[in-house]
């Protein structure tokens, strides 16, 4: 019964200190929703209201687009609860109470939904608030917005195709030519009340003429039919397009928050804006945001105006922005983050009307978090989870090369709205940079100001550029979480779609041209400029900056100092070069997880030698091309071991079929075959028999070795030899040599006999003893079908996640192109499984070899080798199946050190709470 009753609840109120909910249900009341309700809790001035749950939403979609029969009565009580706490009334003809309609997900979606404000308007309840307000301008403008929000969002008024401009905005124009004839820019606020009644008129002639329908006079009609385009807009595309970049599942639903409105827009003592309580992109501490006196919020992200920096509100309405001051430091002792929160300013008394944890840049995330734990509000183990690990890939991202920058000259400014540098050819228009960035281009988005229709754009760009719009309008919000490069109101731009021309200072750039921005500064230069390493690249791996003149990489050490506190998950690399292996040194990897052998045999000459080796028909023709081989192997050996100062180095036997290392086209043929003193029909003949319709599953792994054991007689030797030299210098060396694609357990003992034999070989000619480890890859499901078995043979198991996903799936990366995209768009899949690991399928074979694994030999080394060793996600799903590293490529190894210390974290806090 309890449950039932508790089940039925589908709106939650909120006023005057109290709240049915609290910030902890954002599953339930969305991200906005929730947060009313806890800075309501808290005391902060938020107006009365209440939030309909996703709940709702979900019963929405399931039930043919009807609501439950309970919510109308909720509504009804919901509205009741605000009208007693404001003595005013909905729809009344005295006192009129007039609401937002407010959208709210779980994760917010930056201008995904819309607002409405200003609904309970019409044609008699405008002349009620004209009495009460004594302000006939206010009560007009506050309609006119309402008429053209309820317009465009419900009844769907909107741009049609080959439209430049709203049609509510075409209206206002021509009624601004009309009144102010020959003045340019002319500010909203300067139309007067006649002006906005006049407006008002035009804007219902153009919802009848569009939609056939008469602008709804009803408040109840109104609320219901906001309410109801809110949940619509969950479902449109541009919702959708999002979701699916984010991984936002469609089941969560949106909530709606039915809001009293709070007027920034009744005069100079009153105004709207947007604030971070530290700078989202720099994270420095400092009070950062901004504002519009006289106007209703949307005016401030839509980049309609221009809005202030928010300190000069101290000079305007001092005490207002104390007021500020005092919230901004409850907010971050309340919520221990950076908010990014929403305000509005009614005659000089602040409203909150949204706050949530700002998003930054990855360089503000690691300042803030390593400034918080200096400050005492958080902890060092709370620091680490907040950096999103993948944000690390922005601090490591290059920025201009401190040389060419000082040659290249600044066109224009603007505000540094997402960091980093990016240069690219110009592009006006979403598609057409879609189309550039397809076709391998570099790519700068060039806007006016950008919306949500241009998101596909702004994600095939490499950075964006508009000409107006403050740090809070959309493209610095959507730059800031993409982690895309941004300048936005760069206002000498002058853009002109219709040319396809950008304007600035006398010069002329058309579609095409290169620019390039500094999103760290705000400038945009002309041309095209070289960039350079990030400061962390500089000070790691190229040494030419010192890190005591680097706040950036204090901040990052520190960071990275906290995890290597918190990891079990040990981090290696896959690296095949001594270089590789001293950059992956320097980022904390400790040691090598994957070294590709075959990737040694393609420089130079050296690739001569093997195609020597494989179109050689006899045993000791073979053995004599290995023997030129064996120089070249062993010497990139003792350099990895070299660098890696006696971390363990897992080396991978030879492992593609051999045609990839052969000439395809007649006129290499031709050429190797002059090289080799062997006839052109020799090589072409080899090559076609060494053809295979299946490569993946064909001749290559341990079945070359198998086949033709003296490739890995040879490889074992280059490393034993290299181990036996380098410790003679007085460094430890650990090899652990790995044996790729086995599927059976006798395919290992013959590798392993090899080894085993090479290895006292080379030690009793070097007198010299080397520890080292032999094992194998699980790749195919064969293997982890019977890893019991493979483990009284195999020292560890390193999971091949490429492959294991390839075979297990039965379906080959290079080709799920074609496909892989609509299986995305369905969810047949949530995630690219080739991007992150598909943990109830792939995973579960993982886990499976584990414990088989274990149970043999206990102590077996457990590790992963595939790209899905650098990606966040498939990271901590290796911690909690207990795997003791995984491997990634060098500058992914500090956001996989990142990932296994949330892992390490997560699990410690999960069981703190089941205690
Ligand atoms: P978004 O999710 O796009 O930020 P919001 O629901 O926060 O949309 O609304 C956008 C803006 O509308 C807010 O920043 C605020 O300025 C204004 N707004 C929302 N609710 C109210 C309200 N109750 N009173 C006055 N203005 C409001
Ligand atoms: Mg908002
Ligand atoms: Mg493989």
């Amino acid at each position: 019964m309890a449950k039932a009753s508790k089940a039925a609840k589908f709106v939650y109120q909120f006023g005057k200190k109290k709240a049915d909910g609290d910030g902890s249900m954002k599953a339930l009341l969305g991200g906005k929703g929730a947060n009313l309700a806890e800075m309501t809790r808290i005391g902060l001035p938020v107006p009365p209201g209440f939030t309909i749950t996703t709940e709702v939403c979900t019963y929405y979609y399931d039930h043919k687009q009807t609501y439950p029969k309970e919510l109308q009565k909720q509504m009804e009580a919901g509205v009741a609860n605000m009208e007693k706490i404001l003595g005013k009334k909905f729809g009344d003809l005295n006192k009129p109470l007039l609401v937002a309609v407010r959208s709210g997900a779980r994760d917010s979606m930056p201008g995904m939904m819309d607002t409405i404000l200003n609904l309970g308007l019409n044609d008699q309840t405008v002349l009620a608030l004209v009495k009460v307000s004594k302000n006939e301008r206010f009560a007009w403008d506050c309609y006119r917005r309402f008429i053209q929000m309820y317009g465009d969002v419900v009844m769907g008024v909107q741009k049609r195709p080959g439209e430049d401009h709203e049609p509510f905005e075409t209206v206002i124009e021509g009624l601004k030519e009309e009144l102010f004839a020959g003045q340019p820019h002319v500010e909203d606020t300067r139309i007067d009340a006649e002006g906005l009644k006049e407006l008002v008129k035009r804007f219902k002639a153009l919802v009848k003429e569009r939609t056939g329908k008469e602008f709804p006079n009803n408040p109840w009609d109104q609320l219901r039919g906001a309410v109801g385009a809110v949940f619509g807009s969950w479902m449109n595309d541009r919702a959708m397009v999002y979701r699916r970049k984010y991984n936002i599942p469609q089941e969560w639903g949106t909530a709606v928050n039915v809001q009293a409105m709070v007027f920034g827009n009744t005069g100079d003592n009153s105004g709207s804006g947007v604030a971070f309580t530290r700078d989202p992109a720099s994270g420095e501490k400092v009070f950062y945001g901004e504002f519009l006196i006289n106007a209703q919020g949307e005016d401030v992200v839509a980049g309609v105006r221009t809005p202030e920096p928010v300190a000069k509100l101290n000079k305007v309405m001092p005490k207002a922005y104390a007021e500020l001051e005092r919230i901004r430091k409850v907010l971050e002792s309340h919520f221990k983050d950076m908010q990014d929160f929403e305000f509005t300013i009614e005659e000089g008394t602040v409203f909150m009307l949204q706050t949530r944890n700002g998003k930054r840049t990855g360089l503000a995330a690691v300042r803030i978090a390593v400034e918080m734990v200096k400050e005492k509000l958080i902890g060092w183990e709370q620091a680490v989870m907040k950096v999103p690990a993948e944000q690390l890939d922005q601090v490591l991202a290059p920025v201009f090369d401190r040389t060419a920058i000082r040659s290249a000259k600044v066109i224009a400014r603007g505000l540094p709205a997402g960091p980093g540098a990016a240069t690219g050819r110009i592009y006006f228009n979403a598609e057409r940079a879609v189309e550039a960035a397809e076709s391998g281009e570099k790519v700068l988005l060039v806007r006016v100001e950008t919306s949500p229709e241009d998101l596909r754009g702004m994600i095939a760009a490499e950075g964006i550029l508009t000409a107006r719009g403050g740090v809070s309008s959309h493209a610095a919000l959507v730059a800031r979480q993409m982690g895309k490069v941004c300048v936005c109101g760069a206002s000498a731009l002058q853009v002109d779609y219709h040319a396809k021309t950008l304007k600035v200072s006398g010069e002329t750039f058309n579609e095409g041209d290169y620019l390039s921005i500094d999103g760290t500064a705000g400038e945009v230069y002309a041309g095209e400029v070289k960039t350079a390493a990030s400061e962390i690249i500089q000070v790691l791996v190229e040494r030419s900056l010192k890190a005591k003149d680097s706040r950036t990489f204090q901040n990052y050490d520190q960071l990275m100092k906290w995890c290597s506190q918190a990891t079990r998950l040990q981090v290696r690399t896959n690296a095949d070069t001594p270089e590789q292996t001293a950059n992956a040194v320097a980022f904390g990897a400790s040691g090598i997880g994957l070294c590709r052998t075959e990737h040694m045999f393609f420089e130079g000459n050296r690739i001569d030698a093997m195609r020597e080796m494989i179109l050689a028909e006899k045993k000791d023709e073979r053995q004599a091309a290995l023997a030129k081989l064996l120089p070249f192997q062993r010497e990139d050996f003792i350099g990895m071991f070299t660098e890696l100062k006696g971390l363990p180095a897992t080396i991978r036997f030879l492992d593609p079929p051999l045609h990839e290392f052969l000439p395809h086209d007649h006129a290499a043929q031709a050429q190797l075959a002059n090289e080799l003193n062997v006839s052109v029909d020799k090589v072409s003949k080899r090559v076609h028999d060494l053809h295979e319709f299946n490569p993946m599953l064909g001749h290559r792994g341990c079945r070359l070795g198998i086949v033709y054991p003296e490739i890995s007689e040879m490889q074992a030797r280059a490393v034993f030899e290299a181990a036996a030299e380098v410790q003679k210098r007085g460094i430890k060396v650990k090899p652990e040599i790995m044996i790729p694609l086995v599927g059976f357990p006798k395919e290992l003992q013959l590798q392993i006999d090899i080894v085993h034999r090479v290895a006292s070989e080379v030690s009793k000619e070097k007198k010299t003893k080397i520890s080292y480890l032999v094992g194998t890859m699980i790749e195919i499901p064969r293997a982890a079908l019977i890893a019991d078995d493979i483990a009284k043979d195999a020292e560890f198991f390193s999971f091949g996640t490429n492959d294991l996903t390839q075979t297990t799936l039965g379906m080959s990366r290079d080709d799920s192109g074609s496909f892989l995209g609509r299986y995305q768009e369905l969810e047949i899949v949530k995630q690219n499984p080739f991007a992150s690991i598909d943990q109830t399928g792939v995973g579960r074979l993982m886990q499976m070899a584990s414990e088989l694994g274990r149970k043999t030999r206990p102590d077996i080394k457990l590790g992963i080798c595939g790209e899905h060793g650098g990606e966040p996600a498939s990271v901590k799903f290796c911690h909690r199946i207990g795997l003791n590293y995984v491997s990634c490529s060098p500058f992914r190894v500090p956001i996989a050190r990142l990932a296994a210390a949330q892992a390490a974290i997560e699990e410690t806090a999960a069981k703190k709470k089941k205690k």
